[in-house]
């Protein structure tokens, strides 16, 4: 994607503070960030969200967001961390190429859990959560091992 800023970085076109490279994943601190240490972690090739990446590069990147979430925590000498994704536009997401964050955190910084992100939360009865769990567990298939 010639107009993505992250394929722009990917590609060495765009100047970045690279901390991890594999394959198919690059990683590098973010250009304005949220705390000291502010990591984006992405799959080398373009997708726009996260269900479009397929299950290999997809397991790439979150095992590189798992091994550099200590290693970035340590550098900065962190208490805590917040990772997430921005997975889509009504999600927040801004550069439409997929990216976790890696957000550092202090036990002082003022900031919120990961909760303050979504909008009023919904009042599920029972019966409704019952339901959604079937619907989700459904999809998700059975995974269990043999
Ligand atoms: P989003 O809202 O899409 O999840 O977050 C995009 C992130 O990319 C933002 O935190 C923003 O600061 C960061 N960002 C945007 N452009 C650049 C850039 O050119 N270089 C780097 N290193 N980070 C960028
Ligand atoms: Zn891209």
């Amino acid at each position: 994607m010639d107009d993505c800023i992250f394929c722009q970085i990917v590609a060495g076109d765009i100047p970045a503070r690279v901390v991890y490279e594999d394959e198919d994943v690059l990683a590098f601190l973010d250009a304005n960030p949220l705390a000291p240490g502010h990591t984006l972690v992405i799959p080398k090739t373009h997708y726009e969200t996260l269900d479009e990446v397929p299950p290999e590069p997809g397991e790439m990147m979150f095992a590189a967001v798992h091994y550099l979430t200590p290693i970035v925590e340590d550098a900065v000498d962190a208490d805590g961390s917040n990772i997430g994704f921005n997975n889509g536009a009504a999600a927040g997401q801004e550069v439409p190429h997929v990216h976790g964050h890696i957000v550092p955190r202090f036990e002082d910084d003022g900031g919120s859990p990961i909760h303050a992100v979504a909008g009023s939360p919904p009042d599920l009865d029972d019966d409704e959560l019952d339901a959604l769990a079937d619907d989700i567990a459904d999809a998700a298939g059975d995974h269990t091992p043999d």
